[in-house]
């Protein structure tokens, strides 16, 4: 009964969201922080107030909330967790393209831009859900190992890139090492890259970095910069991310959208979404937080011989001598806190732990004092 392309899926595989016990959850990079208190009233208003509004279907393009997003992003600079972050140039409602979670926006950017007829060049080791695109849509992968130091090998993908004339794909803070290049480093390789083609980043932690590529749009017309609202606006349930891009893209992913489903974000979650972005203030609050703690995590960890990468994210990726990843994660599930382990070859000796209150991560050094 199964058509033959489905003998090809390997599903992408979530952080476990167990029910045998309550867990402190530091698996999934989730936001330790509760949305602000206006996102529950735009929810309840939603509901109580416009009622009639559930039983029809909502803007299909987002408006609203597109002009919001790019409103809140020029008044942040794109960046919550950096202050001084700033925008050369203002962004409109035209340069959004808004969907159900930024896996689904990831999908349409890899059915709009990507061919079966050549490789997309990315890291080994980065999003794990690229790889489980390719195989989606039949789309050939070039995978470049990380350097020694963990940091992308961008000559070796800008060379690979050149030889297939392809598109680049990689997150910036890259997934799970918790490493950015800086701006500037990535227009060095855009520069390099196959204008032809698009060139994607993918900034879902970019809001506990120092920089955004979002300025780089002014400069470069085939750059994709992929956004959640899961992980820095407290919103990974209700499911929101967009692209920002030159309008001639937004419009393509636009098209391939009206293909599959017309209305991607429904009427709460807009509404919701429209008073997240209002309130950015509380969530740049709370990514100083998360960024304070995951300096402290980091200190503490290194200074009792841990090797941990320089986080830009929400997270750190960290190992130890003389114990193996997936020990540390069984130990610390057992003391009741929830951390990831990845068996995948390379990287099977970390583990990787969302940064969570300071409360939680007290819990958690306590865990790890044991070990
Ligand atoms: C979490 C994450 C996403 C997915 O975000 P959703 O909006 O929740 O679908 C995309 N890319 C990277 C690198 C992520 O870590």
């Amino acid at each position: 009964m199964l058509a033959k392309r489905f003998e090809k899926l390997s599903p992408y595989v979530p952080g476990e969201q167990p029910k045998d016990r309550v867990y402190v959850k530091l698996n999934a990079n989730e936001n330790p922080y509760p949305p602000h208190k206006s996102v529950a009233k735009a929810i309840a208003k939603a509901v109580k107030s416009n009622i009639e509004k559930i039983g029809l279907y909502p803007d299909p393009d987002s408006k609203t909330l597109r002009n919001e997003i790019a409103l809140m992003l020029n008044k942040t600079g794109g960046v919550l967790g950096n202050k001084n972050a700033k925008l050369p140039f203002e962004l409109t409602g035209k340069n959004i393209f808004c969907g159900n979670g930024s896996d689904e926006v990831l999908s349409f950017v890899f059915y709009t831009f990507f061919d079966s007829d050549r490789p997309i060049v990315m890291p080994e080791h980065t999003y794990s859900f690229y790889p489980v695109y390719c195989g989606f849509y039949g789309i050939p992968m070039n995978r470049i190992p990380l350097k020694e130091n963990w940091e992308l090998d961008s000559d070796k993908m800008l060379s690979e890139a050149e030889k297939t004339d392809s598109s680049i794909i990689f997150a910036n803070p890259n997934a799970p090492t918790g490493i950015a290049l800086k701006a500037q480093e990535v227009a060095q390789m855009i520069r390099k890259a196959p204008k032809d083609k698009v060139f994607v980043v993918d900034e879902a932690y970019c809001d506990f970095a120092e920089e955004s590529c979002i300025p780089l749009l002014a400069e470069f017309k085939n750059l994709i910069i992929v956004r959640t609202f899961s992980k820095s606006l407290s919103f990974a349930g209700q499911r929101l991310g967009y692209v920002v891009a030159s309008p001639e893209l937004i419009q393509a992913i636009f098209t391939v959208k009206n293909c599959f489903n017309h209305f991607p974000v429904d009427f709460i979650t807009q509404q919701a979404g429209i008073a997240s972005c209002k309130a950015y203030d509380y969530y740049a609050e709370n990514a100083a937080k998360i960024i304070q703690e995951r300096e402290s995590l980091t200190e503490f960890l290194r200074s009792r011989s841990w090797f941990v990468i320089d986080s830009k994210t929400n997270f750190i990726f960290a190992k130890k001598d003389g114990i193996s990843g997936e020990e540390i994660y069984r130990k610390v599930k057992s003391a009741g806190i929830l951390i990831r382990h990845f068996s995948t070859p390379g990287i099977e000796d970390f583990v990787r732990i969302s940064i969570g209150t300071e409360k939680q991560n007290k819990a958690l050094k306590s865990v790890l004092e044991t070990l």
